[in-house]
């Protein structure tokens, strides 16, 4: 089985929509295998976005993910990273398929529910940024 990364980020928390996006995820066949409400330090928020330091949407991006608590999540399944990124649906909602979790719930490109790990390599470090081994269960 492989595991996955997950935020539900502050637009979905504001919303009180954590229990109908961890309902999508259950449903899917991907089991919460680690949870927590965090509200995220500009300094976690940069460390997790540094991939995207140099486009122009960095500072907004930091801006949203700590203007609210956020859901963080370990997903554990078969293909749990492209399963998760399919349950998700595109980054935009304006392209994302019916019954995706940023269909029925983003606001927008940037306010957009959820992230999903890319790869196996940044499931890991995403995980490790915040959580120990014995969390996750
Ligand atoms: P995530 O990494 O959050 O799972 P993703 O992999 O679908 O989403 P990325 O290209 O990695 O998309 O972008 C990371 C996040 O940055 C997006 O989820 C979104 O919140 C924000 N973002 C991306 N593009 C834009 C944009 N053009 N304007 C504003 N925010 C954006
Ligand atoms: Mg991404």
């Amino acid at each position: 089985l492989e595991r996955t990364f997950s935020i539900l980020k502050p637009d979905a928390t504001r919303r009180n929509l954590t229990g109908a996006i961890n309902a999508i995820i259950e449903k899917a066949g991907l089991r919460i295998v680690a949870q927590k409400r965090i509200h995220m330090t500009r300094g976690q928020a940069e460390t997790f976005y540094g991939v995207h330091k140099d486009r122009p949407f960095f500072g907004e991006l930091v801006e949203f993910m700590t203007s609210a608590p956020v859901v963080v999540q370990v997903l554990e399944g078969e293909n749990a990273i492209a399963k998760y990124r399919e349950v998700m649906g595109a980054t935009n909602p304006a392209n994302a398929a019916p019954g995706t979790i940023r269909k029925e719930f983003a606001l927008s490109v940037g306010e957009n529910s959820a992230h999903g790990s890319d790869a196996a390599e940044t499931a890991a470090q995403e995980i490790a940024q915040f959580f120990a081994g014995n969390e996750i269960v």
